[in-house]
C-alpha cells in the first residue's frame, strides 16, 4: 500500500483505516454473493440488513430513545436549512435563532424564507469567536422551534452545553461533531448532520427527529421534502445511497470496536487537548477561539506572521504528508479538522511540523528586525 498522508481536511474528511480496508476487501464480492454492495437492489434483503446495522449503531451509540426516529435522507446538510422549516414551522410563529458562524448563517438565509426569524443570540460582534451566552427566558415559549449550530465548524467553536428551550423544539445541525460525544438526545427535536464529516463519504445526511413533530408537516408538501415519506418507507422512499449507507454501518462497528462514545469522547478531548496546548504555550501561534468554547473538532489558529507565512505554513506541511490545513477560504488562517477517525499520530506530526516551522522562521524575522 502506498503510504498515506495525515489528512486534515474539514470535509470529506478521513476515515478510519480500518473500515477503508474492509470496504476494499469486500468490494467485488459482498458476502460472497457474487457482486458488489452497490450493484445490487436497495429493496433486497441482503441490503436491508446492512441499513438495519446502519439505523441500530446510531440507536444504541447515541442512545436514541424510541421517542426519536431516524432517517437517512440526501441533499446534505444543506438541504436541511430547508427542509426543517418547510416540515415543522408553524403559521405565525416565530423561530428563535442562535447565530454561530456561517453555517447559521447561511441556515437562517433559507429559514427566513419560510418563517420570521427572531435572531436571540449571536457572536457575529466578534466574528464568531465565541458562544455566546444565553438563558431559557430569552426563548420565546411560542416559538415554533429555536436553532443552532452544535460544533462551527469554520470559526471553531461548539456547544459545550445546550440551551435550555422549555417545550420549544431544539433544533442542531450537529455536521461536525455527531458521534463525537455522548449527548441527551432527548432535549433535541431535530438534529442533522451531512455525513461527509464523522459518519463516512458524501452523500447522505442523517436525520434524528422527535416523532411527534412529524404531525406538523404539510400534506401539500413535495413528497421528497415531506420527512414522514421517509419514516413511512425506512428511508426508502426512493433509491437510498447505498454505498453511503453500507460505509456508514462499517464507521458505526469501528466505533463500537473503539469502546463507544465514552472512549471516543475521551480521545476527542486528548487529541485537542495537545494541539491546543501547543498552540498556547508558543508566541508563534494563536487560536482566535475563546478558551471555554474551542472546538474539539476543527482546531482554527493564525500565525504571528504575515498571511504570506500562513500560506507557506500550509504548503510546506502539505510537502509533508500533512494535508488540508488551509483556513477555510471567507476566514483565511488555519485549520486542522481532527474528527474521530483522525489519528493521535497526525497530530503530534503536526506539533512538530509547527516546532520546527517556528523555529526556522521565527528566529529569521527576528534577524530581519
Ligand atoms: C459541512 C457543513 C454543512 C454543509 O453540509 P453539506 O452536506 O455540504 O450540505 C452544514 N453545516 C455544517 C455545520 C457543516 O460543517
Amino acid at each position: 500500500m502506498e503510504k498515506r498522508i495525515f489528512n486534515f481536511s474539514a470535509g470529506p474528511a478521513t476515515l478510519p483505516l480500518d473500515v477503508l480496508k474492509k470496504a476494499q476487501s469486500e468490494f467485488l464480492n459482498y458476502q460472497d454473493l457474487g457482486m458488489s454492495i452497490i450493484e445490487m437492489s436497495h429493496r433486497s434483503k441482503v441490503f436491508e440488513a446492512v441499513l438495519d446495522r446502519a439505523k441500530s449503531g446510531f440507536k444504541s451509540l447515541l442512545n436514541i430513545p424510541d421517542t426519536h426516529d431516524i432517517l437517512f435522507l440526501q441533499g446534505g446538510a444543506s438541504l436541511q436549512f430547508s427542509m426543517v422549516p418547510l416540515n415543522i414551522a408553524v403559521k405565525d410563529k416565530k423561530v428563535c435563532f442562535i447565530n454561530t458562524g456561517i453555517w447559521s448563517k447561511k441556515a437562517l438565509k433559507e429559514i427566513k424564507k419560510q418563517a420570521e426569524c427572531d435572531v436571540i443570540a449571536s457572536s457575529e460582534d466578534k466574528n464568531f469567536s465565541y458562544i455566546p451566552s444565553m438563558n431559557s427566558d430569552q426563548v420565546n415559549q411560542d416559538a415554533a422551534f429555536v436553532y443552532l449550530c452544535s460544533n462551527n465548524t469554520i470559526c471553531g467553536t461548539q456547544f459545550k452545553q445546550f440551551p435550555d428551550t422549555g417545550h420549544v423544539p431544539l433544533v442542531a445541525d450537529m455536521s461536525s461533531d455527531i458521534l463525537s460525544r455522548k449527548l441527551d438526545i432527548s432535549k433535541f427535536g431535530i438534529i442533522f448532520a451531512g455525513s461527509q464529516k464523522n459518519i463516512g463519504p458524501a452523500g447522505v445526511t442523517v436525520v434524528i427527529i422527535r416523532k411527534d413533530l412529524l404531525d406538523r408537516s404539510d400534506k401539500t408538501l413535495p413528497s421528497m421534502l415531506n420527512y414522514n415519506s421517509f419514516v413511512d418507507s425506512n428511508s426508502l422512499y426512493n433509491t437510498i445511497p447505498t454505498f453511503g449507507i453500507y460505509m456508514i454501518a462499517a464507521v458505526l462497528d469501528w466505533i463500537k470496536q473503539q469502546g463507544g462514545l465514552d472512549a471516543i469522547e475521551k480521545n476527542n478531548a486528548e487529541k485537542a487537548g495537545i494541539l491546543y496546548d501547543a498552540i498556547d504555550s508558543s508566541d508563534y501561534y494563536y487560536c482566535p477561539v475563546d478558551k471555554k468554547d474551542r472546538s474539539l473538532m476543527n482546531v482554527v489558529f493564525r500565525l504571528n506572521d504575515t498571511e504570506e507565512k500562513e500560506k507557506e505554513f500550509f504548503q510546506q506541511a502539505e510537502n509533508q504528508g500533512l494535508s488540508g490545513l488551509k483556513g477555510h477560504r471567507l476566514v483565511g488562517g488555519l485549520r486542522a479538522s481532527i474528527y474521530n477517525a483522525h489519528p493521535k499520530e497526525g497530530i503530534e506530526a503536526l506539533i512538530n511540523f509547527m516546532k520546527t516551522f517556528q523555529a526556522t522562521n521565527q528566529s529569521k524575522s527576528q534577524v530581519m528586525a
